[in-house]
């Protein structure tokens, strides 16, 4: 459809007088590719071939077939939604007849105004194509709004009729909508996202803007400059909610605002969206604004993306270890290390890896990573296994990403083997909030692993949306509670009493509870005085290279100094 004007459309012109074809045939030929039939008969042949036709001008009065018998026989092919036919009449009656047969429009008989025929069949064709196109392609079958690429040319198309307008380009999502999965069903997520389209579908209306469905709960929106795109957002939110009967619905939105036309159409929403995920976890803002510091931290961003092979050609990744202690008896003793990746790189030195897991968990790099790391861990085991005589377990973090990887248990196997450590050497932690992501999925893929020996660990438990019940009904080794909740037990009465809680569901399922972030001999007190089973953090080291470990591998009793 955009290159309608270079591309020359068939047209079948039927009609029984030789006269009025030509004049038809000329007015049009210049620009499409005429096709003549004379009669119902003869236009149907053409039809019945599959032949690519664009647009019938359809006489009423034919000898053997005539226009009205082919009206109905496109009818009972079901044809007419795919071939617009135009109906050559002289008389009103005819007109609504043949309206009411499905035709599109008519011409009247004599043709005198040959732009005014031109024009119409044009615009007949467009039409039909445009939205022929969009019923295969251009539109997303559940919202019936925009899919991306047909979304950016339709910006293009309007840019391009009114290039001085300042636009901004926005992405909208709804805040954890897994969990609206999760907690209310598909049908009901789906219902909402049915509801949010059809509320940026009025909203675009109202403002001569487009809006288009990314994917999942991932929305776009272009639209003339609004200088207050929060007050849009809470308008939607609200009728989004009420409709939906969600109270707790929320929706977060980022905005590339008074986009430079330079940018690629896919990089202004990129960035629309990277102000959007600045939200992620944020509770008390709801819009973010795309600026120079966001800029500057997605060239970091990709700045590393692109330097991700290099730096595993170059070993650039490191493997550190965090030492966790069993706290149960009189004095401490090491029962295992966390593993932790550090990526010395050439131009920004050292840098953490919550600068970098979670850009290379969004493209997959993670995957990569991940088992680079696990080898190194492996093998590290079997060296501190041979040259200390030590028992000890080593834990490595899977990814969101790896844990859902098909391979994952194979590849595991692989370097238990490889590296010749016991499968139960290896500890794998796997974040809470992949197993919120898709439960059923998880308990299988658990449940192999941890039939194969290795243990299995839940990571980060209480930072996100974990539910005690969710305890009971998934298979683990041991559960570690993340630092956010350990932080304030010292200080927070609720904060204990979440950990108070979480201790005795554990213990009630005689799961070990693993605590990290554990900075200070208060907390260290406190979690002993419970019944915490395991103990990570500063208070008694960060994490250091393998080699400084063996201190630990030394000393395994006691704080270390
Ligand atoms: P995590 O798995 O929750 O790892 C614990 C993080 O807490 C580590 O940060 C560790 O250095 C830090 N930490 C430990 N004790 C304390 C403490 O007492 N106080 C404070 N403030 N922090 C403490 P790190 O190494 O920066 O890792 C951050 C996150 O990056 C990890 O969180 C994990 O999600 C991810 N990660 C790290 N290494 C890997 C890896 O090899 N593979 C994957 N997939 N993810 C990794
Ligand atoms: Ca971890
Ligand atoms: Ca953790």
């Amino acid at each position: 459809m955009e290159d309608f004007d270079f591309v020359k459309r068939p047209i079948l012109i039927v009609e029984d007088e030789p006269v009025n074809r030509l004049l038809l045939a000329g007015m049009l030929e210049e620009n499409y590719e005429i096709l003549q039939a004379a009669d119902g008969r003869e236009a149907m042949r053409y039809i019945e071939k599959g032949e690519d036709i664009a647009l019938i001008l359809l006489d009423l009065l034919m000898p053997n077939m005539n226009g009205y018998e082919v009206l109905r026989a496109l009818r009972e092919r079901k044809l007419l939604t795919q071939i617009p036919v135009i109906v050559l009449t002289s008389e009103t009656s005819a007109e609504v007849q043949s309206l009411n047969l499905g035709a599109i429009d008519f011409i009247p008989k004599p043709y005198d105004a040959p732009e005014v025929i031109r024009a119409r069949v044009r615009r007949i064709i467009q039409m039909s194509e445009d939205s022929a196109a969009l019923r295969r392609v251009g539109q997303d079958p559940l919202t019936g709004l925009f899919v991306p690429s047909f979304f950016f040319r339709r910006i293009e198309r309007i840019e391009r009729y009114a290039p001085d307008r300042v636009m901004d380009a926005m992405a909208i999502n709804v805040n954890n909508f897994h969990l609206i999965n999760n907690l209310y069903g598909r049908a009901c997520g789906d219902d909402v996202l049915l509801i949010l389209a059809d509320a940026l579908k009025n909203e675009m209306e109202a403002c001569l803007g487009v809006a288009c469905r990314e994917h999942g709960d991932n929305f776009y929106l272009y639209m003339e400059h609004h200088a207050n795109p929060e007050d849009m957002l809470i308008r939607i939110a609200d009728g989004v909610r009420q409709r939906a009967g969600i109270k707790t619905l929320r929706l977060r939105m980022g905005v590339y605002p008074e986009v430079d036309r330079k940018v690629s159409m896919e990089d202004r929403f990129a960035r629309a969206e990277h102000a959007c995920q600045t939200l992620r976890g944020n509770y008390t803002r709801r819009v973010a604004v795309y600026d120079e510091e966001m800029f500057h931290n997605e060239s970091f961003a990709n700045n590393l993306l692109e330097s991700f092979d290099e730096a595993l050609a170059e070993g650039q990744f490191q493997v550190w270890y965090q030492p966790q202690y069993d706290i149960r008896g009189d004095v401490p003793v090491l029962s295992g290390a966390e593993a932790l990746v550090r990526w010395l790189h050439p131009r920004y030195g050292m840098v953490r890896p919550d600068k970098f897991i979670p850009l290379f968990e969004a493209n997959g790099l993670i995957a990569r990573l991940d088992r680079l790391v696990w080898h190194t861990a492996a093998s590290q085991v079997r060296k501190w296994h041979d040259e200390y005589g030590s028992k000890l377990s080593v834990s490595v973090n899977v990814s969101r990403i790896s844990i859902r990887d098909p391979r994952l248990e194979e590849d595991l196997l692989d370097i238990a083997q490889h590296t010749g450590i016991h499968c139960r050497d290896l500890v794998l932690e796997v974040t809470e909030s992949a197993y919120a992501d898709s439960m059923e999925q998880l308990v299988n893929t658990v449940g192999n692993l941890r039939a194969n020996g290795f243990l299995v660990e839940m990571d980060d438990f209480g930072s996100g949306y974990s539910s005690l019940n969710m305890l009971t009904s998934l298979p683990m080794d041991a559960l570690k509670v993340d630092m956010k909740l350990i932080r304030h037990i010292t200080d927070s009465e609720k904060d204990l009493h979440v950990l108070t809680l979480i201790l005795d569901i554990a213990r009630s399922l005689a799961l070990p509870v693993v605590a990290e972030g554990v900075e200070t001999q208060a907390q260290f007190d406190l979690l002993k005085q419970l019944g915490c089973d395991r103990i990570q953090g500063y208070y008694f080291s960060k994490p250091v290279t393998a080699f400084e470990f063996s201190h630990f591998l030394v000393q395994p009793t006691g704080k270390p100094a």
